[in-house]
């Protein structure tokens, strides 16, 4: 390509709101054949709202959702203003609290008023001995219904099973037709459980989902699409994304998520609208056709 083309190319993109921060990102994205995507804020709008709460036996729903809210008042992920939001709007008071631990992709721990709380995926309660019982079979149904079940335990025994749904964004759906109708293939990478990440493909129709995947583990999961040497973009928005924007043949980061992303990305949309990586692409195959 020559130079001149590759700025009328990156020129016509950022008229579309697709800001190019390499120039031979132009040329990388003709020739990828996989687009691989973050589901959490990027797939989606990032703010997931609780939508249900089973508790165990012994257990007072009210009681279970303040003693989780006084956890996650100290945890910066999305969910964790899902269940603050919750807990305010049933009036219920937050308790104080001691010995505040997080594990990345796991949950988080503390201690309130003498009893400890433990938050998190299945594969924390299984890390903890802590057996699911009986509503280990709601979590799987509400995982099928592409909400997010998360397990709270008090004192090692299992409280209740909370789900949490994050929107799909609006324009998603007709992203992922177009880019299937350019001929590519389409993945989600996700630190969500299986069932949840397979709810939420098959409405979307993407062909290729890698689950429960660890926040150090995206650049594997990335590989893996890439066995048979296809060349892939990923699409990103959170600090986990970033190594994985780095790897890809090009990174593309949504112009709304956080600071490191956008900074490693190559190719940056200036809203959540997921369009904008068909129209990169689009036009990216234009320009280059072209000058041949
Ligand atoms: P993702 O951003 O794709 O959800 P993460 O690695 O951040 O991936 O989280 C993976 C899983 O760990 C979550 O789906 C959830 O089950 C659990 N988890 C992480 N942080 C919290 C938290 N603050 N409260 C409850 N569960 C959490
Ligand atoms: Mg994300």
């Amino acid at each position: 390509a020559t130079p001149t083309s590759i700025m009328v190319g990156t020129g016509r993109a950022a008229e579309l709101g697709v800001l190019f921060r390499k120039g031979e990102a132009l040329q990388a994205l003709r020739s990828v054949e996989i687009v691989a995507l973050d589901k959490t804020g990027t797939l989606t709008i990032g703010r997931p709202v609780l939508t249900d709460l089973e508790t165990a036996l012994g257990f007072d729903s009210d009681e279970v959702l303040s003693l989780v809210a006084a956890v996650e008042a100290h945890s910066e992920h999305p969910i964790a203003e899902a269940i603050l939001t919750a807990a305010k709007e049933r009036g219920l008071q937050i308790p104080p609290t001691d010995n505040f631990e997080a594990s990345p992709g796991f949950g988080i721990k503390a201690d309130v008023g003498g009893r400890t709380v433990h938050v998190g995926a299945d594969r924390y309660m299984a890390k903890l001995g802590i057996d699911f019982g009986p509503l280990g079979v709601d979590a799987w149904r509400l995982g099928s219904e592409g909400k997010t079940p998360l397990y709270a335990a008090v004192d090692g025994h299992l409280a209740a099973i909370i789900a949490v749904a994050d929107p799909i964004r609006e324009t998603t759906p007709a992203a992922i037709d177009a880019l299937h109708s350019l001929g590519l293939k389409v993945a989600m990478i996700t630190g969500d459980n299986r069932a949840t990440a397979e709810a939420v493909a098959r409405q979307l129709g993407i062909d290729e989902v890698v689950a429960e995947v660890l926040p150090e583990g995206k650049v594997e999961a990335l590989k893996s699409l890439r066995k048979d040497g296809r060349a892939a973009a990923f699409v990103g928005d959170g600090i986990n994304d970033a190594p994985a924007l780095a790897e890809a043949d090009v990174g593309i980061a949504i112009g709304t998520g956080t600071d490191v992303a956008i900074e490693t990305a190559d190719v940056v949309l200036m809203s959540g609208d997921l369009r904008g990586v068909v129209n990169a692409i689009a036009l990216s195959r234009a320009t280059i056709r072209n000058i041949k």
